[in-house]
């Protein structure tokens, strides 16, 4: 529905000279995918939705949305927004401060692509309204709306026009925790039921694991990782990615054999590590061993007949309630893990860790690669 391919865009910055903000991004999503673009602050999540939309100009790459091709460096095709079947939510949401609500959202179907007729606007916004549960607040002006109301309102005239691609620019970075997270839940749930094409872009991790059928981690202006949010959290593609998605356990090493299959066993300050090896990284090689700490197994008891079995010193322990946040220091190097709240433990206390083989990710050392580790392609199809 929305396919891109190896877009490019940079920009001439006086300081810094030419700005590679987005370099060679492919991505395609299907009809009625929720896909969200998801890195850190500047590495091109703005600019690659502001390429589909239309309000900037790459300089190579092309960009389809629906059936009709938009952009074309090639072929020489460069369609205006309004020209381009999508509508946008941005962060700032941009509701007009002279109109009241019903205004706001009744102004894409009087001066939009989609126009209805006259007799039908009224009914029409009614709907929108009422699918963000604001149909109350229609006559009020948008100036005397809370940021929540606001997004609702911005959420509404983007929907308004039953359009076949939405998309969202950080929509909910404005608003405070407890309404961030159950918009999370309503926006999935509202595009699900309306079978609407997403492109999100967010810098946060939770929001792209909660409401995405797919992600694809960005970082300088580069595509590292596509998968959905079970595959980039428990099988990230680098170092970048895993630290980025999650808290996780980075531990130094390197290589000392590939096992059958895809296991190795890495050299740690820890002792030898088995775990499940990367396609990047080789024998012989510095590379890192990454577990998340829910994955770490402890034993207060003394130590099972498993692999990866280690003794080591609580160091510290915060209690979050159904568990506890535990470092545990083992050769110098300290591993944090959770522990149930019933773990019969306290700090100082010797016990032993166990790191789950299958859990241990091996990843290259990307002081090998350089930046932010390489670039892989996208691990699978889009359904
Ligand atoms: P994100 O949305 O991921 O935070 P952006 O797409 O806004 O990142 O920006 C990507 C990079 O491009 C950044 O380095 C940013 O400073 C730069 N950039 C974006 N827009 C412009 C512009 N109009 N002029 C110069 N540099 C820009
Ligand atoms: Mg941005």
């Amino acid at each position: 529905m929305i396919k891109i391919t190896d877009l490019r865009k940079t920009f001439e910055d006086k300081q810094l000279g030419t700005v590679f903000a987005v370099d060679g991004v492919s991505i395609d999503i299907a009809e009625g995918e929720f896909y969200t673009l998801l890195g850190p602050s500047g590495c091109g999540k703005t600019t690659t939705l502001r390429c589909v939309a239309g309000f900037e100009e790459p300089q190579d790459g092309s960009i389809t949305i629906g059936d009709i091709e938009v952009f074309s460096r090639s072929k020489g095709i460069m369609f205006t927004p309004d020209k381009r079947d999508f509508q946008i939510v941005f962060q700032s949401y941009a509701v007009w401060p002279h109109l009241t609500v019903f205004e706001n959202v009744a102004f894409p179907l009087c001066y939009g692509k989609q126009k209805v007729k006259r007799g039908e606007v009224k009914e029409t916004v009614r709907k929108a309204l009422d699918l963000v549960q604001i149909g109350h607040l229609a006559q009020r002006p948008a100036p005397l709306l809370s940021g929540g109301q606001q997004q609702r309102v911005a959420l509404a005239r983007a929907l308004v026009a039953e359009p076949k691609v939405l998309l969202l620019d950080e929509p909910l970075s404005n608003l405070d925790a407890k309404l961030r997270e159950q918009m999370r839940l309503e926006i999935r749930s509202l595009v699900k039921r309306l079978d609407i094409t997403t492109l999100y872009v967010t810098h946060d991790q939770v929001e792209a694991l909660t409401m995405s059928d797919r992600i694809g981690v960005m970082a300088e202006g580069k595509l590292l990782q596509e998968g959905t949010p079970l595959e980039i959290y428990r099988e990230p593609a680098n170092l970048f990615v895993s630290e980025f998605v999650g808290s996780i356990n980075v531990i130094g090493g390197r290589v000392l054999h590939r096992g059958p299959g895809a296991t190795g066993t890495v050299e740690t300050a820890f002792g030898e590590v088995q775990g499940v090896m990367s396609s990047e990284s080789l024998e012989g090689e510095p590379c890192v061993l990454v577990i998340r700490p829910e994955s770490v197994r402890v034993h207060p008891d003394g130590a099972p007949a498993a692999a990866n079995v280690f003794v080591g010193a609580v160091q510290s322990m915060a209690f979050l309630g159904e568990v506890w946040d535990a470092s545990v220091n083992i050769g110098g190097e300290s591993l944090r893990l959770r522990a149930s709240a019933t773990t019969p433990m306290r700090e100082h206390d010797m016990v032993s860790v166990q790191l789950p083989p299958e859990q241990c990710r091996i990843l290259a050392d990307p002081g090998r690669s350089g930046g932010v580790g390489s670039v892989v392609a996208p691990a699978k199809e889009s359904a």
